[in-house]
């Protein structure tokens, strides 16, 4: 594949029809059939699987999921704020080059209630297409065939076969790799792509989406391409062509994080974070699920095969059977991948069975937890808030229990004194499988993660039926399915190629032909205390900086760059002064670029209370930007000197980077300010007798830096005491002269936010506030629990959920 390059290779700037960010289980199909048509870019992070032993064989599966580094391994890490363990991939392949490889269709039902567009004849072929390439039908050994006997002596029945189709009863299903054991992937669908028309760019981190400016929040935006960042730091702008796409392919934390930091997402979520707004979009990062996976593991007696999943047992409780069996070094700690941690320095054959739900309903959220991408996002599944989850883990972990007790399980156990039993790594099932509060207590001790997290950007508040992303032109997120935690399904790239584009009129193109010859403005009388000087990086007499007047005069340099950053080839700026004036400077990697951006800028309002409005012109020379150097440090006020300077240097890349040291992460408008989580509660004020779980993160001593404009934390407020969930939060320790309107300005923009009622009694104020369904008010619970409204005074608020209402 020569149309695989490393992003160093690839040109500073270069147009496409498409941009696809991710080279994973959706974006590579969907580049390779796209490429017949269009010019196509795959811009992945991540580098090749083919050379990697433990990537390419079933062997490796777990010590890529235990060997991390944190920027270049196959597998990125990251644990929940649940407490659970979980990867993702990062590699061309994506996830489905690190995964179990077991392969299923869809249940027919999906596409009812989906919400998109399918054309079931289209869906039909992408199945062949892909199944065709890189789905083969595994041949059972010891412990699997076992499996599949006693799934169907449990009464998993029918007996379906091989079969690629979801029924319910017990099945053999496709898998990834082939006879010898060799892993296929996505990365494999590229051999499908038109070698022309494609160009794949390795350890390219895309950084955001890049937007034409627009004067108002509310008309559509318009994506015009995506700036990413190549290996040594490079940084790179791939644009789009006129009717051209960006198609997130991220994955189920990729692409909503990267919506968020491309400026989409709750408003006063990225004001917090200093991120300008391009979309309001309330539910960018809601409805984050996970399937949550139980299950028990025991040491075999006879020795057993290499297995990952292999057959499947779909009952018709909610929940699936599985089951591994793995030669396991437990002489380092394994790391909860099919097990738990153990100490014992032996070798141990392992075999373990496992079920997990469908669904699930239960549902968290997705935050940022920096503003550089190659960070994860912090995410929080809130396994088992929704009671029908648990009682569907209840019911798998009993089949599971019907499943050892069947007679092809017997030659699993070993001959004790007693007579003959399992012997469990990790915990055995409890012995009253009846019992549904002790069953419940197993799940919640016991979850783990099947790796088929997804939500985030969900379809019909996200994205619309057709995928793309709602009040943004040109951007789409193409998603893999997962449907109830089994059944995968590729949304057909051919559908993509064949309906569904829309017209692109781009506002800003970008710039094909080399640039036009530059008239040079003499800047205005006022400018000559302009900082400028030659920039080093261009030979010759090319100005590529404007001049910006107009601004307020209490402007701050970060927010000339939050204007300036999602324009094509910005590089830095500055603010100077001449007594009370303030001037802008704006540097662009092209005289074009520059001269786009004077125009794009010329006359528009940028404070409309200061009634500023700015003017725009070519300026003399080009700011020169080095780490907080200005090449002529006399030529202006000291004081007010390169501000943001040294901000322009990304943590760990060299090259200009808009982004900042961010805020503290906060969920809420400017001007509250959101400590840290409460501790994991793992039965999620379900009335479930605890048990000990993993010890829960300690909270910090220190109140948590407060970005500027936000209220110092002085009380960490932990709700530990609380009533069952339910839609309605009641709100205490509001304080005496607690603001109404900003009580309603915090909470009104929350993702499901129905009413609030204040009521206001002698000495203080409580409020109810009532969301659309659990989830939502679980979200903000969790979120909000003891922030700081500043007219409450000093005293974190506290959340829970009323007695009754
Ligand atoms: C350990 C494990 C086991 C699993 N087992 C199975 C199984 O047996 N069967 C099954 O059906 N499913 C399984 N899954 C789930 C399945 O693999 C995923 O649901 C599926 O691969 C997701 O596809 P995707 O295209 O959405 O994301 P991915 O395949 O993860 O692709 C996303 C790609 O985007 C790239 N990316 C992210 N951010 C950026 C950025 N900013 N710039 C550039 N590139 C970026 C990533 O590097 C990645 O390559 C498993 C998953 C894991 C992790």
């Amino acid at each position: 594949m020569a149309f695989v390059v490393n992003a160093t290779q690839l040109p500073l700037e270069d147009t496409f029809d498409y941009v696809i960010v991710g080279g994973g289980t959706a974006g590579c199909p969907l580049a390779a059939t796209l490429s017949k048509n269009h010019r196509v870019l795959v811009l992945e992070r991540g580098g090749l699987p083919f050379a990697n032993p433990n990537v390419m064989t079933r062997e490796g599966f777990l010590p890529i999921l235990t060997h991390f580094d944190q920027f270049l391994s196959p597998a990125q890490a990251f644990t929940s704020e649940d407490g659970v363990p979980n990867a993702r991939g990062r590699v061309l392949g994506g996830s489905s080059a690190i995964n179990a490889g077991f392969y299923s269709r869809a249940d027919e039902d999906f596409y009812k209630r989906s919400g998109i567009n399918w054309d079931s004849r289209v869906v039909q072929r992408s199945y062949e297409w892909v199944e065709k390439a890189i789905v083969f039908q595994p041949e059972l050994q010891t412990w699997q065939s076992a499996v599949r006997d006693g799934l169907l002596e449990a009464g998993v029945e029918p007996y379906n076969g091989y079969s690629l189709n979801h029924s319910l009863g017990t099945k053999i299903g496709g898998s990834t790799f082939d006879s010898s054991g060799r892993r296929h992937s996505a990365a494999d669908l590229l051999n499908l792509a038109t070698g022309s028309n494609i160009q794949v760019a390795l350890y390219a981190s895309v950084e955001r989406v890049l937007f034409a400016p627009s004067y108002s929040l509310a008309s559509r935006q318009n994506a015009i391409g995506v700036v990413f960042h190549d290996l040594v730091g490079g940084h790179h702008h791939a644009m789009l062509r006129e009717n051209g796409e960006v198609i997130l392919c991220a994955g189920a934390i990729g692409s909503p994080q990267l919506l968020l930091l491309s400026g989409i997402g709750p408003r006063p979520y990225l004001s917090s974070w200093g991120i300008p707004v391009v979309r309001h979009s309330p539910y960018v990062g809601n409805y984050m699920y996970d399937n949550p996976r139980n299950g028990i593991s025991i040491v075999s007696p006879v020795p057993l095969e290499h297995s990952l999943i292999q057959v499947v047992g779909i009952t018709d409780s909610g929940a699936y059977l599985e089951a591994a069996s793995n030669v396991l070094p437990f002489s380092s700690p394994a790391y909860s991948v099919f097990l738990r941690p153990s100490s014992s320095p032996l070798y141990l054959t392992v075999a373990s069975i496992m079920e997990k739900i469908i669904g699930p309903h239960s549902s968290g959220t997705l935050r940022l937890a920096s503003t550089d991408v190659r960070t994860n996002p912090i995410v929080r599944f809130n396994y088992f808030s929704n009671p029908v989850d648990l009682e569907r883990c209840v019911n798998g972990t009993r089949k599971i229990g019907d499943l050892l007790r069947s007679r092809s399980m017997d030659d699993f156990k070993f001959w004790e004194w007693s007579g003959t039993d399992f012997r469990f790594v990790g915990p055995a099932l409890p012995i009253d499988q009846s019992n549904n509060m002790v069953m419940g207590e197993f799940c919640r001790r016991t979850v783990s993660t099947i790796w088929h997290y997804h939500g985030g950007c969900v379809v019909g508040r996200v994205v619309d039926r057709n995928l793309k992303v709602v009040g943004v032109h040109s951007l789409r997120g193409f998603i893999i399915i997962i449907v109830d935690g089994i059944r995968k399904s590729h949304p057909s790239p051919q559908q993509m190629a064949g309906n569904g584009m829309h017209q692109y009129h781009p506002q800003w193109p970008p710039a094909p032909a080399p640039a036009a010859p530059v008239v040079v403005p003499a800047p205005p009388p006022h400018s000559h205390h302009s900082p400028m000087s030659m920039d080093n990086r261009l030979s010759g007499d090319e100005v590529r900086t404007i001049f910006i007047s107009g601004l307020p005069e209490d402007v701050k340099e970060r927010e000339l760059q939050n204007l300036l950053r999602w324009l094509p080839g910005y590089e830095a700026s500055q603010v100077n002064f001449k007594g009370e004036v303030p001037m802008g400077f704006a540097l662009f990697s092209t005289p074009h670029f520059a001269i786009a951006a004077r125009d794009a800028l010329q006359d528009m309002v940028f404070d409309a209370e200061s009634k500023s409005v700015l003017h725009t012109e070519m300026a003399k020379k080009n700011l020169f930007v080095k780490r907080g150097i200005v090449a002529d440090p006399n030529s202006f006020d000291q004081s007010k000197r390169m501000r943001t300077g040294g901000d322009y240097t990304h943590t760990g890349f060299s090259s200009p980077s808009p982004f900042h040291a961010p805020p503290a992460p906060v969920w809420g408008p400017h001007g509250y300010m959101a400590p840290p989580p409460p501790p994991y509660d793992p039965y999620g004020g379900y009335p479930v007798s605890q048990v000990p779980m993993a010890a829960p993160p300690a909270l910090p001593s220190a109140p948590l830096p407060a970005p500027s404009s936000y209220m110092p934390v002085q009380v960490l407020l932990v709700n530990t005491k609380d009533n069952p969930p339910c839609n309605t939060l009641f709100i205490g320790n509001l304080g005496e002269n607690i603001n109404e309107e900003e009580l309603r300005g915090l909470f009104s923009v929350q993702p499901g936010f129905k009413q609030m009622k204040v009521l206001r009694q002698e000495r203080h104020t409580v409020c109810f506030i009532e969301f659309e369904d659990v989830n939502s008010a679980t979200n903000v619970h969790h979120s909000l629990q003891g922030a700081v409204i500043p007219s409450s005074g000093s005293v974190g608020m506290r959340i829970q959920y009323p007695y009754t209402f």
